[in-house]
């Protein structure tokens, strides 16, 4: 595991930085309910009163609002559907609300609740000499405690919804299923603390959403998060991961192996096998070399040169294993990487297309290579794997199916720019809890990624061990 600093959230200008302190955490803000999209703002006022009164000052008074509303037969606690009464009956409706509430508690919402959505619960509540900085902030305060539905106060949201249906006698409690009415008659005298709630806020909550479906409009919500979504600035989390210092210790012991084998194999040195074996090795120690040199092991190009080492070293294993079966393996791994050679370059040289000057493509080198093993016009052009074997079957085949399956197909995504890796890195989310949770692009490449130098680590350790057979090794590598 990478040493992740636990330390508190760290403000840089406007992004706060995270402490990631578990997946889980993060995963579990991350799953939206239908709550918090579709149910949440129509309920936000109850939220409000809850909040700033507290849980019993507030629930005393939202039972007797809901005992007065009865008397004028306007027991509804969605906001949509007291919109919807004529602006006679919402006036009373927020005059008995304002018997037991103060009208700055409810303020905040004029903020989104603008005359053109209602006219009057805006002329109810807005003042003149409102903050909206404080007031919009007093919003996304509200927004980011309830927007799990599993948070403590989604919960008391839910049982004052609750209670608005046994009173509009639109919940029944049948007496077999003794634990509703229990639940309901007991929870706004326990705290959250008590052992009991955690029976209780389940029940409360399921409850809920028997009855809420039929009588949210989606699309008020949508409104409301909209303008709120408007008003308010993103703010980008990012995940920065520690740059790994303590894997330095494997680098030195596989580049002091690596000058060993410089140093020996004089014996060796002109064998095909040999130079294709040791070039991959050397190929593979190359890249690794490189991602720590140029510390890219939290960058995007790390992962993409981890998926290389990896297929480089997989061509390894399998040349190997083929051996005995097809003794000019080596052989046909060289010429058919001439092959690919020559067609990029034939094309070039007979002007089928032209590249800069200073393109990395420089085409007389590309021909020299081509004929250093025979003269190309013996090199056979073959476009389809150098055995005809896919990437996937050559992991299967040297027993590595989890290389294949998470390794690979995890840097297959960085290498291909697909959606997930973009998400990964570079783009970040975004806290403001009337977003939403959308992402943002990382414009100015805030995010890292956790480092691949272990994997790499893993994947120079198989290439030795593959290649252990063939090669001597020095006496202080343990293979
Ligand atoms: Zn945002």
């Amino acid at each position: 595991m990478d040493k992740i600093e636990l330390s508190k959230h760290k403000k840089q200008g406007d992004t706060l930085y995270t402490p990631f302190t578990s997946p889980s955490g993060l995963g579990a803000k991350l799953s939206l309910s239908s709550w918090a999209r579709c149910w949440l703002p129509e309920f936000l006022w109850i939220g409000l009163i809850i909040r700033k009164q507290g849980r019993k000052k507030g629930f005393e008074n939202m039972y007797h609002i809901i005992e007065e509303l009865k008397d004028e037969d306007m027991v509804i606690p969605q906001l949509s559907k007291i919109f919807g009464l004529s602006a006679e009956q919402q006036r009373k409706y927020w005059s008995i609300v304002t018997r037991y509430v103060e009208k700055n508690i409810l303020l905040p919402l004029t903020v989104v609740i603008t005359s053109d959505i209602n006219e009057t619960f805006y002329d109810s509540f807005y003042d003149f000499s409102i903050n909206v900085d404080e007031n919009i902030s007093e919003l996304l305060n509200i927004a980011n405690e309830t927007n799990r539905f599993h948070d403590e106060l989604s919960t008391d949201i839910c049982f004052i919804v609750d209670w608005f249906y046994i009173q509009n006698g639109r919940l029944y409690i049948s007496n077999e299923i003794d634990i509703v009415p229990t639940a309901l008659s007991e929870y706004y005298k326990c705290n959250h603390e008590d052992e009991a709630m955690r029976i209780y806020r389940p029940v409360i909550r399921s409850t809920f959403q028997g009855l809420c479906n039929l009588d949210c409009s989606k699309e008020f919500s949508e409104k409301i998060w909209k303008v709120l979504g408007k008003i308010s600035e993103c703010n980008p989390l990012v995940i920065v991961w520690d740059e790994e210092k303590e894997k330095m210790e494997f680098y030195e012991i596989a580049k002091q192996t690596i000058e060993y084998f410089a140093a020996n194999n004089e014996d060796k040195k002109m064998e095909t096998k040999y130079s294709v074996i040791m070039g991959m090795t050397c190929y593979i120690y190359r890249i690794y070399q490189e991602i720590i040199e140029k510390q890219m092991q939290n960058n995007i190009s790390g992962r993409i040169l981890f998926r290389t080492m990896l297929e480089t070293y997989i061509n390894l294993k399998y040349m190997m294993q083929q051996e005995d079966e097809v003794p000019d393996v080596y052989d046909r791994f060289k010429a058919y990487g001439n092959g690919k050679y020559k067609l990029v370059m034939a094309k070039l040289r007979e002007e089928k297309y032209t590249v800069s000057d200073d393109s990395q493509i420089d085409e007389r080198i590309m021909e020299l290579m081509v004929n250093e093993d025979m003269d190309e016009a013996f090199v056979n052009i073959s476009i389809g794997y150098f055995d005809k074997t896919s990437v996937r079957a050559k992991f299967k085949k040297c027993g590595e199916d989890e290389l294949y399956e998470i390794y690979y197909e995890y840097a297959t995504n960085f290498a291909h720019g697909i959606w997930g890796a973009i998400r990964e890195s570079s783009m970040l989310i975004c806290d403001n809890p009337a977003h939403i949770y959308h992402c943002v692009p990382d414009y100015h490449a805030e995010q890292n990624l956790r480092s691949v130098l272990s994997d790499c680590e893993m994947v120079m350790k198989k290439t030795f061990e593959a290649i252990a057979d063939y090669i001597e090794f020095p006496e202080f590598y343990n293979i």
